[in-house]
């Protein structure tokens, strides 16, 4: 598989691959391990992760990052990646662990909802942009393995509400390929370019004062209804964002200008 791609890098080295596209797992609240896996996170926050915890928590993206992660290196030297940070108690718990299970269970993050698969793209030589791929991870201390229920991928991806941030996650991934060819023009890290980048993928609210300071929605030509989607809705505007650093950054032709 190719290395453009930062999910890619992120699987388990005990995941193996689907054996036909299905797989038996069951978690609920009845298994013995309920919550065991809450603790002593190596948890990956993705971009669209960020834009769906800090709505849900109601705090300002600034303030999420501020209490909820750390940085961590990323995949390749170019640009860094998110984790969430554990709780600073015995068990390390995750900061969103309540007594009867996940607290933002509805906006819980991609690697969570995936869970016990875990998704790699690769960008497919085409036009056609990017290939998913999944793999299977056996803890041993996962119970839900041996329960009796079987999904395919497609029921598992609908069951869990993966659409969404499957796309995002998509979009993201063919982000940091960018980000890996080092497009800032010798700055080095933690540049302003990096900076810049880093605000629009990880902090989309200082990302939106950013933008109508500069006007820059307005700077290119974005249809109506696509502008009051970007008015109104994060992950519109992460996706502009995305768009607007291929523009500067690389010279892609991904808007146009006024
Ligand atoms: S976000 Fe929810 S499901 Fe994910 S580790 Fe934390 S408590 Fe568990
Ligand atoms: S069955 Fe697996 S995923 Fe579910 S709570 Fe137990 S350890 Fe976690």
């Amino acid at each position: 598989m190719s290395p453009e791609n930062n999910l890619t890098d992120k699987i388990h080295q005990n995941s193996i691959p689907l054996v036909d596209n299905s797989f038996t797992f069951h978690c609920h609240a009845g298994v013995s391990c309920y919550t065991d896996c809450c603790r002593k996170l190596e948890l990956y926050l993705y971009p669209y992760d960020i834009i769906r915890l800090k709505s849900k928590l109601k705090l300002d993206s600034a303030e999420f990052l501020r209490r909820y992660i750390r940085v961590a290196e990323g995949s390749h030297p170019f640009f860094p990646a998110i984790m969430l940070l554990m709780q600073d108690n015995k068990e390390h718990t995750c900061p969103f662990l309540a007594p009867d299970g996940c607290s933002v269970y509805k906006d819980r993050p991609s690697a969570c909802r995936t869970y016990p698969l875990e998704r790699a793209v690769e960008k497919s030589d085409v036009e056609s942009g990017i290939c998913a791929h999944y793999f299977l991870t056996r803890h041993n201390y996962c119970k839900g393995h041996h329960e009796n229920k079987s999904f395919s991928v497609p029921q598992w991806e609908r069951d869990q509400m993966l659409y969404e941030f499957n796309h995002q996650n998509d979009l993201w991934a063919e982000m940091d390929a960018f980000f890996a060819t080092n497009p800032w023009s010798g700055e080095g890290a933690a540049g302003p370019k990096q900076q810049l980048a880093f605000m629009v993928c990880y902090n989309i609210d200082d990302f939106r004062v950013y933008c109508s300071q500069k006007r820059l929605v307005e700077s290119f030509r974005i249809d109506k209804e696509q502008r009051r989607r970007i008015k109104r809705d994060d992950s519109a505007l992460l996706e502009f964002g995305f768009n607007w650093l291929l523009y500067i950054f690389g010279e892609r032709r991904t808007l146009v200008l006024r």
